[in-house]
């Protein structure tokens, strides 16, 4: 079963400031890649974790850091704008399911991981910093992804179309 974040047992819980400073990934010894600045820093703690995965990957292969920090912002424009594209495709969607649905993708602002620098978006990369392909683009949505997921691999789908 799948809880998300949004649960409200889940929001229920408090958030306490920790003190753990926002460290920049590069000084770690990782790849960043995302837009702008911002989203190359996380918690101290995190890039610790990051650092000691990447050093655990075979020879070649790397993390490659997409975003971690995000703003208030920036997590409530995300949110929105694809909770907007759930309502289009799917109009007769209640509120309550269009909430549930969104939080499936993207954490509501409340219990945002990325706006405390707690979470990373990231995929693997080869040793030139290319990223490998995993099925799906890296922000693809639940449903792009599931869709994905089910197909055969892109050669093979190109082929077919
Ligand atoms: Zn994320």
């Amino acid at each position: 079963m799948t809880v998300l974040l949004a649960d409200p047992q889940i929001a229920a819980i408090p958030a306490r400031e920790n003190g753990d400073p926002l460290v920049d990934v590069t000084s770690f010894g990782l790849l960043y890649t995302g837009d702008g600045d911002a989203g190359r820093y996380v918690r101290h703690a995190l890039a610790l974790r990051l650092a000691s995965a990447q050093a655990q990957l075979p020879g070649g292969i790397q993390l490659l850091i997409r975003e971690g920090h995000r703003s208030p912002e920036d997590q409530e424009g995300i949110f929105s704008r694809y909770s907007q594209s759930l309502r289009r495709e799917m109009p007769g969607l209640d509120e309550f399911s269009l909430r549930r649905l969104t939080s499936r993708f993207v954490s509501p602002i409340g219990v945002a991981p990325h706006v405390a620098g707690a979470a990373v978006d990231l995929t693997l990369a080869d040793a030139s910093g290319a990223p490998l392909w995993m099925g799906t683009p890296i922000d693809a949505t639940p449903e792009r992804a599931a869709t994905r997921a089910r197909s055969t691999p892109r050669t093979s789908a190109r082929t077919r179309a």
